[in-house]
């Protein structure tokens, strides 16, 4: 036996939980269900692809199910799965250890308060160690698909773990939970169902229960006790049922035990498409976007399945980065089902559902953006900025995203779209025009939309520090021309005549500022574009603005 103790992120997570998540410790089951609902499916995959292991079914591996045992006279829980199963090795690395760095960055970062958010943590999928919130002490008997050895991992959720050799008949894992006082109320079987019907209903292997039930005998007037094994969840692909069949609790169930999300989804799409290609998707966006959102190392959130059997659920080439909050499921037929991730990036198959999807995401977000202009606002509070880095990325999509992003103006406050900026066009308007640069208070005081607001033109305030980047790239919505207020080219739109006597007697001014500037500056021009301030500085059409020199240079280009 050796005593091993855990990463220090480890001993701090599980501080975490035992302080901050009491208010919905139930969650323990959802978390270890989908552990163990994960292992099924890699090990179905393995099962079916794979003939060393196709050898072994009947004999070392079982039949795909997940069994919750209870035992309430010794207060204890036991969730087994006849999955893929843990070796020593990876009883210490994944029990013990927090490999996703999002998750420590994530850690290191909250606050005091943020700490009591259970709401929070629960994003990140605090996962098996959610099991001491309600346990003192937690055995997992663990035996690897192709493996004959077995061994068993003992902690108390305090500092360490200790690993020895076990029996276990057959691959899969076991999870006996101690329950402390806390998780005492779990030891009932109504309480162990009902939380299994809400958070695990649609995973998709059958989960069985087994318990004491007390028969009532009427006529004797006494109740009898017999130990009965029953199915609690619905174990159905709920995608694949029609959408007529389906209520919004049923989507709203299988969005939380998808994700692990407590509020509901804001929006699903589920599709299904027959013809050359045959999948079926089912699409749901977060109220709140995912806290690894502007991580590099971010979860993504939508998973592949061929025919109905999970393949995948880490590939990010299912959707474009710009829609990686999207949440849900992709069920083709087409797919092989030893379809790799070298053979997703070129499949012609997966490109066409990925291309498909896209449009159908962002065109139901075009028809939200109609129908329910409120629940399109939250949408757009949460990711109006992903979706500029689309309008950066996928020149496809490019004119529908430029009518789903949301704009500050000079003329409205809140958001304004293209196509109202568009409506409020002065007659003598040729373009639309934006300034970047800087943050909001800044742009709406520069002195560059003096002219702009003396003759009433409306000004697009871009002040999200990607919007140059990306704008610099659009210089079109439909016909009309986009441009900036800080370039050359859009004051030459707003230059008025009559100027050729002010000009000739300002020569001499800019005369001495040459001289005086030299080669600081590229040239000096009077301007007709500034209203009450003296002079400004702006960039040529061709280059770089001033911020986005400064932005290469601190990539060193
Ligand atoms: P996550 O599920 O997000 O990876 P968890 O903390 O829930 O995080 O689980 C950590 C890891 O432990 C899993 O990724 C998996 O490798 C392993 N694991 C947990 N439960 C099981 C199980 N029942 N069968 C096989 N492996 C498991
Ligand atoms: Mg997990």
């Amino acid at each position: 036996m050796s005593k091993q103790q855990f990463q220090t992120e480890v001993s701090q997570l599980l501080q975490l939980i035992v302080h901050s998540l009491y208010s919905h410790p139930e969650i323990f089951l959802r978390e270890l269900i989908s552990n163990s609902s994960d292992a099924l499916d890699k090990l179905r995959h393995l099962t079916l692809t794979d003939d060393a292991y196709k050898a072994l079914v009947g004999n070392g591996i079982e039949p795909p199910r997940i069994e919750l045992e209870l035992n309430e006279d010794a207060r204890t829980i036991t969730i087994s799965d006849t999955g893929i199963g843990m070796n020593e090795e990876d009883l210490v690395s994944h029990l013990g250890t927090i490999a996703r760095s999002g998750t420590r960055t994530f850690l290191s970062q909250l606050s005091g308060d943020q700490r009591k958010d259970s709401n929070l943590i629960g994003q990140f999928g605090v996962g098996f160690y959610s099991a001491f919130m309600v346990a003192d002490k937690v055995e997992v008997i663990s035996r690897k698909a192709g493996d004959d050895k077995a061994w068993k991992w003992i902690s108390d959720g305090k500092t360490g773990f200790e690993i020895e050799p076990a029996e276990r008949a057959s691959a899969g894992t076991t999870v006996l939970l101690h329950l402390n006082e806390e998780g005492a109320q779990y030891a009932n079987s109504y309480r162990l169902q009902e939380i299994v019907r809400k958070y695990s209903n649609h995973i998709a292997f059958p989960i069985f229960l087994t318990y004491d039930k007390s028969e009532g005998n009427a006529e004797k007037k006494e109740s009898i006790k017999s130990r009965v094994t029953e199915q609690v969840n619905a174990a159905s692909a709920m995608w694949q049922r029609s959408k007529s069949e389906l209520t919004d609790e049923d989507y709203k169930e299988l969005y939380k035990s998808l994700t692990g999300d407590w509020e509901d989804p804001l929006l699903w799409f589920h599709t299904r498409a027959e013809g050359t290609l045959e999948y079926t998707t089912l699409f749901y966006i977060p109220a709140k976007a995912p806290l690894d959102l502007y991580q590099t190392d971010y979860k993504t959130g939508v998973k592949l399945y061929v025919k109905r059997v999970f393949i995948m659920d880490d590939s990010r080439e299912l959707l474009p980065q710009y829609l990686r909050f999207v949440r849900g499921i992709i069920d083709s037929e087409d797919l092989p089902l030893n379809v790799s991730r070298e053979i997703l990036q070129q499949n012609k198959v997966l490109a066409s559902i990925k291309a498909a999807s896209v449009k159908k995401i962002l065109s139901e977000l075009k028809s939200l953006s109609t129908s329910n202009p409120e629940k399109y606002a939250q949408f757009i509070a949460e990711y109006n900025r992903p979706l500029k880095e689309g309008l950066y990325g996928d020149f496809a999509n490019r004119e529908t995203l430029l009518e789903l992003i949301r704009f500050k103006s000079t003329k409205v406050d809140g958001l304004t779209s293209l196509a109202e900026a568009k409506a409020r066009m002065q007659p003598e308007q040729k373009s639309l025009y934006y300034i970047t640069g800087g943050n909001e208070a800044l742009l709406r005081n520069s002195p560059l939309l003096e002219i702009y607001k003396k003759k009433n033109i409306e000004v697009l305030i871009l002040d999200d520090d990607i919007d140059e980047i990306v704008f610099s790239a659009i210089d079109k919505y439909g016909e009309i021309d986009l441009k900036a207020a800080n370039k050359g080219a859009a004051s030459e739109d707003l230059k008025s005549e009559a100027e050729p006597e002010k000009a000739e007697s300002l020569k001499p001014l800019i005369e001495k500022l040459k001289a005086t500037l030299g080669d600081a500056v590229k040239e000096i021009r009077i301007s007709t574009r500034l209203a009450d301030s003296p002079s400004v500085i702006v960039s040529d059409e061709d280059e770089p603005s001033a911020r986005m020199r400064q932005m290469m240079q601190a990539m060193g280009q």
